[in-house]
């Protein structure tokens, strides 16, 4: 093989793996909820619990939830929760159905932001 050749294979091999690490880091995990697939084995049977029962004094149950509140009378029950589970791999996902009444108080709901990803055209690999 030439010199030439070689480097020719060379680049290409560059290429097909500047594609591949292009599609690795703009592919994003999207969770089972959406996708109804699992991200972790592939398995395309997901049960989706809609209701998480929770016992309370092991007489009743209520629906498991991010946040309990406790006004003056009864319980309230902030985010109640939901699970995704793969069959086959027995992932489970769990999301909030909704964050209605949910505020952060700085002590046990904290809200974090994510900083701004960079531009593609700013990565070291273009
Ligand atoms: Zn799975």
């Amino acid at each position: 093989m030439t010199t030439d050749a070689h480097l020719a294979r060379l680049e290409a091999a560059l290429d097909d793996l500047r594609r591949e690490l292009d599609r690795l880091r703009t592919q994003r995990r999207l969770p089972m909820r959406q996708t109804h697939r699992c991200s972790a084995c592939g398995g395309g049977r997901v049960l989706n619990i809609t209701i998480l029962a929770d016992m309370t004094s092991g007489v009743s149950s209520v629906p498991l939830s991010l946040v309990k509140e406790h006004p003056l009378f009864g319980t309230k029950h902030l985010g109640p929760l939901e699970a995704f589970v793969c069959r086959s791999c027995m992932l489970v996902e769990l999301h909030a159905s909704d964050l209605d009444g949910i505020a952060p108080d700085g002590k046990t709901v904290i809200e974090h932001e994510a900083p701004a990803e960079p531009a593609p055209e700013s990565t070291p690999y273009r």
